[in-house]
């Protein structure tokens, strides 16, 4: 009676759903217009034809349940499910880190050492001499040391995870103390208060927006009081009438109560890039001007793989490497064999040369502009039109050096349409091309592309242009 009741109910949406196609016939149909696996086809078919269904179901059936437009998204999601992820891109944007295209590129010795520690058995956690167990990152930590001079270092996932497991092997229970003018969102939703609240430390905020001052920190500390944080802001900057405590201050105020004082830098390097005119100094300074540890990522200004990377004294690391936590948010052999490599060559040397982060950041102006003439010739070749070299600025991205700009120089291209159309198919290309949109204008930076990928971005632009 009652199974009577709904298949009369539903007759109307029953009689649609018998009118789908079968898998298979849906599956040639979407076949027709590109060659695809079959396992991509079947699997996308299987999907719109569930989705079909249940939008029947719910009577919330949109338009086109005909075979034809069925066809069209099974084969869309099939040649999305062929392509593998994550795909390889032209960065014709000049921004280095550039967060939503991976950040740091790793060298291409350092990406060896990674396929060959992922490709084979290892030491990883093996004392070759003793027979006994190791630790993963003893090497990776005593280079750091040696690099910084820091007594104890330890490497997890990423910085977000350095912030997590330090306030809650530091701070358990007890409160974090943090200016309220650095309670800041990172890129990929990184937000101190979540971090906190994930934590079994509390976020204590101290002063405002605009102005923090030592006297606000002096009277949150009590009895409760379990860490002072400092973290960088890193993507803005603040102007106007604003005040923050210098790290070295809130150092001297944490030793005189016992409570440690931690630097969140966000972007981090192991070496004073000042000689070379980035304003940013080595992550080490944070532990000279009194810092219980220092936090930064590996894949920022580093120039290694995603990482985070803590310097610190002995007592608090041993505190952090000894946590539960630090167990679940451990890197992996392929994480350590890049930073490995990264470390090894910031010691002999060659980083500004080798690392690619660096020699793109560090590259003069006079060799951009070169790389911009011979994009513009290449495609002059190739007779695009329209086109123009001019020096221009381009930024470090990443949470890193906010406001500071770097001068090179880039190829102005004036298409006959929008700019902002051009930039979207030309991200549909293979290999996409991501550009920078300036009004009607795009324009190629040649900061991120290095010199086979001059050629390649030539190639794909006079194809479209
Ligand atoms: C980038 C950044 C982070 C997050 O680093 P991840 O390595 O991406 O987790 C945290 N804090 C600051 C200040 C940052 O700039």
């Amino acid at each position: 009676m009652f199974e009577g009741t709904v298949v009369e109910a539903s007759d109307p949406v029953n009689a649609r759903l018998r009118q789908l196609p079968a898998v298979e016939r849906l599956v040639d149909a979407a076949g027709r217009a590109r060659e695809l696996p079959r396992w991509t086809l079947l699997a996308a078919a299987r999907s719109v034809l569930e989705q079909a269904r249940r939008a029947l179901r719910d009577e919330s059936a949109p338009d086109g349940l005909d075979l034809e437009s069925l066809a069209a998204r099974a084969a869309k999601l099939a040649e999305r499910l062929d392509r593998p992820f994550p795909r390889r891109v032209l960065n014709a944007t000049g921004v280095v880190l550039h967060t939503n295209l991976g950040r740091a590129p790793l060298a291409d010795q350092a990406a060896a050492r990674v396929a060959e520690a992922a490709a084979s058995y290892s030491d990883l956690e093996l004392d070759l001499e003793t027979g006994a167990r190791g630790s993963r990152i003893a090497q990776v930590a005593e280079l750091l040391c040696l690099l910084s001079g820091a007594e104890a270092a330890i490497v997890v996932n990423n910085t977000a995870a350095a912030v997590l497991l330090a306030v809650d092997s530091l701070a358990a229970g007890r409160e974090v103390v943090l200016s309220r003018g650095e309670l800041v969102e990172i890129g990929g939703s990184f937000r101190v208060p979540e971090i906190m609240e994930s934590s079994r430390a509390r976020l204590r905020e101290v002063g405002t927006t605009n102005r923090t001052h030592l006297a606000d920190y002096e009277n949150a500390i009590g009895p409760e009081t379990g860490m002072l944080l400092k973290v960088h802001p890193s993507n803005f900057q603040m102007s106007g009438f604003t005040a923050s405590v210098p790290l070295a201050e809130l150092s001297a105020l944490g030793r005189a109560h016992g409570i440690p004082v931690l630097e969140d830098r966000g972007s981090g390097s192991l070496m004073d890039l000042r000689p070379f005119g980035l304003p940013e100094p080595a992550a080490w300074e944070g532990l000279r001007e009194g810092a219980d540890a220092v936090l930064f990522s590996g894949d920022k200004l580093l120039g290694g793989p995603q990482a985070g990377i803590v310097l610190g004294r002995r007592e608090p690391v041993e505190r952090m490497r000894r946590s539960p936590l630090a167990r679940a948010l451990r890197v992996d052999k392929m994480t350590l064999a890049a930073l490995d490599w990264t470390l090894r060559t910031l010691l002999d040397g060659s980083a500004i040369e080798r690392i690619p982060v660096l020699r793109m950041l560090l590259a003069p102006q006079a060799e951009i502009l070169e790389r911009a003439e011979q994009l513009a010739a290449a495609l002059e070749r190739r007779g695009g039109s329209g086109v123009s070299v001019v020096t221009e600025t381009s930024v470090v991205g990443g949470g890193s050096l906010p406001d500071f700009e770097l001068p090179g120089a880039v190829v102005r291209l004036e298409p006959k349409g929008s700019a902002a159309e051009l930039a979207t198919r030309l991200r549909s290309q293979d290999p996409p091309v991501l550009v920078r949109v300036q009004r009607d204008v795009v324009l190629l930076d040649p900061r991120t592309l290095d010199a086979s990928e001059i050629e390649e971005l030539a190639r794909v632009l006079t194809r479209l242009v």
